[in-house]
C-alpha cells in the first residue's frame, strides 16, 4: 500500500466520522433520496439553487450506510455549491472515484457513485426531465 493510497483511506475515514454538509436544509429547491440495496446505503440530499435558478447555493445530506458510500456523499457535497446543474449532469463515477483517491473494487462501485446519482436524479426531477420516486444503483445498465 502506498503512502498517497493510505492518506485517502485517513480521508474517507475522516469524511465518514465528521461527514461535511450533514443535516438537512431550511428550505431546500429540491430533495431527493437513493438506496443502494446491495450494501445497505441510503443518502438524501437537499440542493438549494440561487435565483438564477440553475447555480447551486448550498447542500446538506444525510443519510446511513457504509463509509465509501457517506465519505462519497460528503466529499461531494463539497464540491456542489457553485456548480450548475448541466455541471451536475456531466459528472461521472471517474469524478467520484478522483474524490475518494482510492481503488474501489466493483462491488463498492455502487457505494461510490449512490451520492452522484442522487443529485443528478434529483436534479432532472427538478428540471421535469425525469420522473422517479428514489434513486436505486439496481438500476444501473
Ligand atoms: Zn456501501
Amino acid at each position: 500500500m502506498s503512502m498517497g493510497s493510505d492518506m485517502y483511506r485517513q480521508q474517507i475515514l475522516d469524511h465518514y466520522r465528521n461527514p461535511r454538509n450533514h443535516g438537512e436544509l431550511d428550505d431546500p429547491t429540491f430533495s431527493h433520496e437513493g438506496f443502494n440495496p446491495s450494501c445497505g446505503d441510503e443518502i438524501e440530499f437537499d440542493v438549494e439553487l440561487a435565483a438564477d435558478g440553475e447555480t447551486v447555493e448550498d447542500v446538506a445530506f444525510h443519510g446511513d450506510g457504509c463509509a465509501i458510500s457517506q465519505a462519497s456523499a460528503s466529499l461531494l457535497s463539497q464540491e456542489l455549491p457553485g456548480m450548475t446543474l448541466d455541471e451536475i449532469d456531466d459528472l461521472d463515477r471517474d469524478d467520484v472515484l478522483e474524490l475518494l483517491g482510492v481503488e474501489v473494487t466493483p462491488m463498492r462501485i455502487k457505494c461510490a457513485v449512490l451520492a452522484e446519482k442522487v443529485v443528478q436524479d434529483g436534479a432532472d426531477i427538478y428540471r421535469g426531465e425525469k420522473e422517479l420516486e428514489a434513486t436505486s444503483t439496481e438500476d444501473d445498465a
